[in-house]
Order: C-alpha cells, then sequence, then structure tokens
C-alpha cells in the first residue's frame, strides 16, 4: 500500500541537524521537509520561521516535527508541537528532567500522536549484534570509556556547560544509551564523582559506579576535556568471553576479533523508525539512559576544577 508522505518541520538548525538531520531527511523518500524554525538557522529553499509558535500558526500543513534545540527546551516545544496534532521526534536526550519526560508521554496520549526519544549510537548494526551476543551470557563487569574534547565537538557551546546542559553527559548518556541497549539486565547507580569548574553549571568530567543485576560492577570514566583523539569504548567482561563494543558504538570486537564494523547510517535508522511510527500509530520513549545520568546528580559528590572556557 501506499504510504502517505510526512511532511516535517525541524526545529533547532545547529550542528546536529546540519549533519546528520537533513541529509537523513533529504535521503528519505517518507519524509519532505516543509520549513524551519530556528531564530539564526536556515536552510536553502526552505520556508523558515523565526521560531515554533511562527511555524505552528503559519497557514502550512506539517505532520511532523524533530527538535534539534538543545535539551533545555526541548520540553515545551513538544508539548506545544505535540498540542497542534503534530508527531515528535526528540533529539538525545529528551528532555532536561525525567519528569518532563513523564509529561510529555502522557501530552503524547492525549493527543493520540507518536512521540519518539532518538538514541542515535544505539542504531548500529555493531550495537544489535552486541545486544544479540550478550543475550544469555553472565556479565562478569562492564567498563566505559568516554572521553573527548568538547572544543573539538561542541565548540562554543555554552549551552553544553550550564545546568540543564547536562556537560559530560550530553556525550556520555550516548554510552548510557549503549549500556541499557546491550546488557540483558538492570543497571543501577550507586556512586558518582562529578567535576565541575567553578565558572560552569554542568561537569566536564565524572566517575560513575553501577552494577548490573545487583552485583556486577560497571565502571564509568568520562570527560569531554580529553586531549587527544577521543575514545568511546565499552568493554564487557563475560563468563564466556570478553566484548568490546568500539568508536561510539561503530565496532565489535569479541576475545579480540573483530565482528561487525558499519558505517554511518545511524540517522537513516532513526527516520525510517519515526516514519513506521507514525503509521502504527506508536511511540517509543525509553528514558532510562537519561535516568542514570539524573542518578548520578542525585548520588554524585562534586568537586570544583578551575574555570574552564572556550
Ligand atoms: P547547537 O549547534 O547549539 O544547535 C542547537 C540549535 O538550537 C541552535 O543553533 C539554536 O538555533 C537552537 N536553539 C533553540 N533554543 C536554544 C537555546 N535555548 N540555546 C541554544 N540554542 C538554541 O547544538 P547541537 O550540537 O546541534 O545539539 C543539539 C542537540 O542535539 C543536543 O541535545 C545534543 O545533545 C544533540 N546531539 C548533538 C550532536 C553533535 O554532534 N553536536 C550529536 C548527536 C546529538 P537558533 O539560534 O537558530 O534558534
Amino acid at each position: 500500500m501506499h504510504k502517505s508522505v510526512i511532511r516535517l518541520g525541524l526545529v533547532g538548525v545547529g550542528k546536529i541537524a546540519r549533519d546528520q538531520h537533513i541529509p537523513a531527511i533529504r535521503n528519505d523518500p517518507r519524509f519532505a521537509l516543509v520549513a524551519t524554525a530556528s531564530l539564526h538557522g536556515s536552510i536553502d529553499a526552505v520556508p523558515a520561521f523565526d521560531d515554533i509558535d511562527a511555524m505552528l500558526t503559519a497557514d502550512r500543513a506539517i505532520d511532523a516535527v524533530c527538535l534539534c534545540t538543545p535539551p533545555g527546551v526541548r520540553a515545551q516545544l513538544a508539548r506545544r508541537a505535540l498540542a497542534a496534532g503534530l508527531h515528535v521526534m526528540l533529539e538525545k536526550p529528551p528532555a532536561a528532567s525525567l519528569s518532563q519526560v513523564d509529561a510529555l508521554m502522557v501530552a503524547a496520549r492525549r493527543a493520540g500522536r507518536s512521540l519518539m526519544a532518538t538514541w542515535h549510537s544505539r542504531e548500529t548494526a555493531a550495537a544489535d549484534a552486541a545486544r544479540a551476543w550478550l543475550t544469555g551470557r553472565r556479565i562478569v563487569s562492564a567498563q566505559v570509556i568516554w572521553r573527548e574534547d568538547v572544543r573539538q565537538w561542541h565548540p562554543g557551546q555554552d549551552w553544553l556547560l550550564a545546568a540543564g546542559g547536562f556537560g559530560v553527559f550530553d556525550p556520555a548518556i550516548n554510552a548510557f544509551s549503549l549500556l541499557t541497549r546491550i546488557l540483558p539486565g538492570a543497571l543501577e547507580v550507586v556512586a558518582a564523582d562529578l567535576a565541575v569548574p567553578v565558572n560552569r553549571g554542568a561537569p566536564t568530567e565524572a566517575r560513575v559506579a553501577m552494577l548490573h543485576d545487583g552485583h556486577a560492577a560497571v565502571t564509568c570514566d568520562l570527560s569531554i576535556v580529553h586531549a587527544g583523539p577521543p575514545q568511546w569504548d565499552i568493554v564487557v567482561e563475560t563468563d564466556a568471553g570478553r566484548l568490546v563494543l568500539g568508536t561510539g558504538g561503530h565496532r565489535l570486537t569479541i576475545d579480540d576479533h573483530p565482528q561487525t564494523t558499519d558505517a554511518d547510517g545511524e540517522y537513516a535508522r532513526i527516520y525510517a523508525r519515526f516514519a513506521a511510527l507514525i503509521d502504527a500509530r506508536a511511540s517509543d520513549v525509553d528514558a532510562r539512559p537519561l535516568m542514570l545520568v539524573a542518578d548520578a546528580m542525585l548520588l554524585g559528590q562534586t568537586r570544583a576544577l578551575p574555570a574552564f572556557e572556550f
């Protein structure tokens, strides 16, 4: 059966919108980009509005929005879009807090619209294969090393280092999205150490200790002030071998034997799934990665670092 094209509005034309969303939308015949809402950003030949209210009240048919702003404003934008009868895709993290995510799920249910929380790092063949390999094995321990340089990956993004901007957890929530996807059991945070520059509101370095199914230690070494090449690796020791999910979920190695390496197709999969959710009138909101961040913040011991400037 022929499926209708989904007319999409893009909110927040910044780095991730330009790097990933716009190419993925253009390559997916199910979507037509019909409007943008951004104060400073726009896309050639696409009608541009300053903000979501102007976009929603314009005489323009839109079926769905994708919210690519920083997380602090995401929930209020999503609420407006749902109230206007649109389906909503949320960039990660889905909102600035768990209670906001909960309120959005209620709003989507009441509106009868699809709500999708994206976790782009999960959308790889290597992550699928890691999950399949770990299913049924006993987890002995796991280690997350997620270290990068914010000056390279988020140049000048002051919002990221403000309260509600997630700091080191902006990239590290990607690791948590993988952990919660590939490990078979439940994860709980037991302790955290958070290092916050004196002139900023969010940590730039963190160590987080978790337990898997109440006994296997999971340690996380996280930094956004890391010099040198980024490290985005998860190592899992099991009763039947050692799994390494490297390069941000793109490369799988088992017992030192390379298995799966995939190219950059994460956002194509995200849009295909969004279309499927809209067709099925379903939602997909997994808040577990955000829960782990929230618990690290709740339990974390904070210490001060010297001032950080970009
Ligand atoms: P960004 O480059 O700062 O872009 C966000 C855009 O949102 C801005 O250009 C801005 O456009 C708009 N905006 C609306 N309200 C804003 C506010 N209160 N403060 C700042 N900007 C605001 O950020 P980004 O790197 O694209 O990240 C956006 C989201 O995508 C984040 O949640 C991030 O975690 C996620 N993400 C980023 C990456 C990456 O590699 N950068 C990868 C995956 C996911 P106007 O000024 O034109 O309104």
